[in-house]
């Protein structure tokens, strides 16, 4: 059986006329789907039922189920774990912002990026994320919430560009006007600086936000964090930034960990303030969570606060992201570890 969710209403076109119904069930197929966020097919009012019962025998609906929630007791964020088809776990993140609710969706199961700070990459990349579990990612979280997510960002487990295909289709589907129709604009995609790709991605001129993993000023700090940046160092990074400016005019994102004493001093935000002065760009200041796997420790508020005062007086646009979830071990890629470290522990008591 596959999921239906991965149809795009123009497949969904072909199977209906393949199946020897009318064309224009395909649209209503499609809105049940992505626009009322149904989950079983005989929630499709409008559908005969001998066409749900071919359906049916072809197709499942809910691609994943829930296999863990974790609530941080102090700002409400929620971990899901969801399990796919394949058993392949893999998390989202709900947070709690005063403009709404914005989810945190993976791309890949697992990583294989190597970023130091980084649980998702630890037991390598396992597969890609179809755009069918991506969208089911937010469609399930909706259910469990009784309400619709307005922001989707695409910085879960995984490299969201490495998975290019899949995600310009989760993209196109999401924005579809028969189906979630959610603006491009409510949406970020993460990058640790693939640069053909972030060449790609400005040549299809889309209104997302592009979020790319700084973390380092130099290359000699960004190196010691993200391997990525031993093949596109920072000189050639920040040519492909000027590219996707110069051909989308969307201001990017740079988010920036701040890690103690290895790359938050006076002086990497002084070469950090050269690097991005007069570029149409906005710097995320991130205080890490501390991750049980790695040695690395938050900087402290004062150092952040000296280290966002630099960049500000170059004219630079920078905030201090909130912490969410440090309770639940809501940095990238934990909660999965986590459970499948369960998983092992059990494995190797039976
Ligand atoms: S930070 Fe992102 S790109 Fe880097 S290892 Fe983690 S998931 Fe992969």
């Amino acid at each position: 059986m596959d999921s239906i969710r991965e149809l795009k209403i123009d497949e969904i076109e072909k199977l209906i006329i393949d199946l020897g119904e009318k064309k224009f069930r395909a649209k209503q197929i499609f809105q049940w789907i992505h626009q009322k966020g149904i989950y079983k097919f005989e929630q499709m009012k409008n559908i005969p039922n001998s066409l749900i019962e071919k359906l049916e025998e072809n197709y499942y609906l809910q691609n994943m189920d829930v296999e863990k929630v974790s609530e941080s007791a102090e700002d409400g964020t929620k971990k899901i774990l969801f399990n796919l088809k394949d058993n392949e776990v893999v998390e989202t993140v709900l947070m709690k912002y005063k403009y709404g609710n914005s989810i945190c969706i993976s791309t890949q199961v697992g990583c294989r990026m190597g970023c130091k700070f980084c649980a998702s990459t630890i037991g390598g990349l396992k597969r890609n994320i179809t755009a069918g579990e991506m969208l089911g990612q937010v469609y399930e979280v909706n259910r469990m919430i009784d309400k619709n997510i307005n922001h989707i960002v695409l910085m879960g487990s995984g490299e969201p560009l490495e998975n290019f295909d899949e995600v310009i289709k989760f993209l196109e589907m999401i924005n579809h006007s028969e189906g979630y129709y959610l603006s491009l604009r409510n949406i970020t995609i993460s990058t640790c600086g693939l640069i053909p790709e972030i060449k790609k991605l400005a040549d299809k001129k889309l209104q997302i936000t592009l979020a790319i993993s700084l973390h380092g000023a130099t290359d000699e700090t960004r190196n010691k964090l993200m391997p990525i940046n031993k093949k596109y160092p920072i000189e050639e990074l920040l040519k492909a930034v000027d590219y996707y400016i110069e051909k989308t005019n969307r201001r990017i994102t740079f988010e920036y960990a701040m890690i103690k004493d290895l790359n938050d001093s006076a002086s990497e935000a002084r070469v950090l303030s050269k690097l991005l002065k007069g570029k149409l760009v906005h710097v995320n200041l991130i205080p890490i969570n501390k991750v049980e796997e790695n040695q690395f420790y938050p900087s402290d508020e004062k150092q952040i606060i000296k280290f966002k005062s630099i960049l500000e007086k170059t004219g630079i646009n920078v905030t201090i992201r909130r912490e969410l979830g440090s309770d639940i071990n809501a940095a990238c890629g934990q909660l999965r570890n986590n459970y499948n470290q369960t998983k092992i522990e059990i494995i190797e008591k039976l």
